[in-house]
């Protein structure tokens, strides 16, 4: 164990923590999302009421589960936390539940995991405030009726479409998150700079914000990874120390890892630029298909690198110059 006084860096959680916006007017970009949760937001205060129940979905890493803490903290009001595959039991869900105070924010990160008995618990808890709980087994088991304290549903995932339709029509606010614009990501890295007293020209910002795949989790760690080769080389972090650093990391211009790049060579080299379907594709590269269709499709589609057809994932004309390759039906000159 290193002595503390050592570590010229917090530890990791403690930079998280650090880094995380509190508050509404500190979270960067989601323009939309933030105008309309503002709204609800105060119009819950003024009612002194819970929040309607809301849905956060969209990719890994883009606020999610920053927003669900500052909403309980702009509410006023307590914040648990948990995730669809924790909670195995309906007797899990119901302690945490019982143990709700009036208008908290319960989060639940994964929602798309619940397993289907504790969602069916969840269904009159969100509708009424009351769980329907069966006590005992067999012949002796029935029914008890738990009043619940009124709260606010927060639900997070990163797959839309593995939601079945009855949860999802109980959220009263869906909100899509989008990937960030590179200004957005460059003043997220900028403010992180400045909060660890950290030295940044603006171009050195500029390059972590284009290389962070649209995502402010990976601008954090790219930027807490340049800072270490400038604490090593003793120095500011100019444009040229961020690109160095990036490219030893081997993160290219566009942001994309090795990861990206095995999957859009898969497709060139050993499909032709596809169509191919996506187990096909997972099993080659030995990643699961959720792995693929969460975190690494969703920057490619919308960098439009790949496409998405019917018959299979192809390589889209960019996807073939990022590469340095041709498409090989594509004309001379
Ligand atoms: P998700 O729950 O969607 O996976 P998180 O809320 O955990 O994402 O955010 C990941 C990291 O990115 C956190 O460290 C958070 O502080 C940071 N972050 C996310 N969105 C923003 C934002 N809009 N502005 C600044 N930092 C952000």
């Amino acid at each position: 164990e290193p002595d503390p006084t050592l570590r010229p860096e917090p530890l990791p959680e403690d930079f998280d923590r650090a880094l995380r916006p509190q508050l509404l007017q500190d979270f960067v970009g989601q323009q939309e999302a933030r105008a309309n949760l503002a709204v609800f937001i105060q119009s819950a205060r003024m009612r002194g009421e819970a929040m309607d129940h809301t849905l956060f979905h969209g990719p890994p890493g883009l606020g999610k589960t920053t927003l669900a803490q500052i909403m309980s903290r702009e509410l006023g009001v307590g914040f648990r936390m948990t995730s669809g595959p924790v909670l195995a039991k309906a007797g899990d869900l119901a302690a945490i539940l019982t143990n709700l105070e009036a208008n908290d924010v319960l989060f639940i990160d994964e929602i798309h995991r619940l397993n289907p008995v504790v969602e069916e618990v969840l269904y009159p808890a969100l509708e009424d405030f009351e769980l329907d709980l069966v006590i005992g087994e067999g012949p002796a088991a029935r029914t008890v009726r738990i009043e619940l304290q009124p709260f606010t549903l927060v639900g997070a995932t990163t797959r839309l479409g593995l939601l079945t339709t009855p949860l999802r029509d109980r959220f009263g606010i869906p909100v899509r998150l989008q990937f960030y614009e590179i200004d957005e990501l460059n003043q997220i890295v900028s403010g992180n700079a400045r909060k660890l007293g950290v030295e940044i020209d603006p171009e050195g910002a500029r390059e972590i914000a284009r290389r962070s795949r649209g995502t402010p989790r990976i601008a954090g760690r790219l930027l807490r990874r340049v800072v270490d080769f400038a604490v090593v080389e003793g120095g500011g972090i100019t444009r040229a120390l961020a690109d160095r650093a990036l490219t030893r990391l081997g993160v290219d211009h566009l942001g994309l890892d090795g990861a990206d790049r095995r999957y859009l060579a898969l497709i060139a080299e050993n499909y032709q630029g596809g169509p191919v379907g996506i187990e096909t594709i997972s099993a080659a590269l030995s990643e699961s298909r959720d792995a693929l269709e969460e975190v690494i499709e969703p920057f490619l589609l919308q960098q439009g690198l790949i496409q998405r057809t019917p018959r299979g994932r192809m390589l889209a004309q960019k996807g073939w110059t990022h590469l340095g390759l041709s498409a090989p039906d594509a004309k001379p000159g």
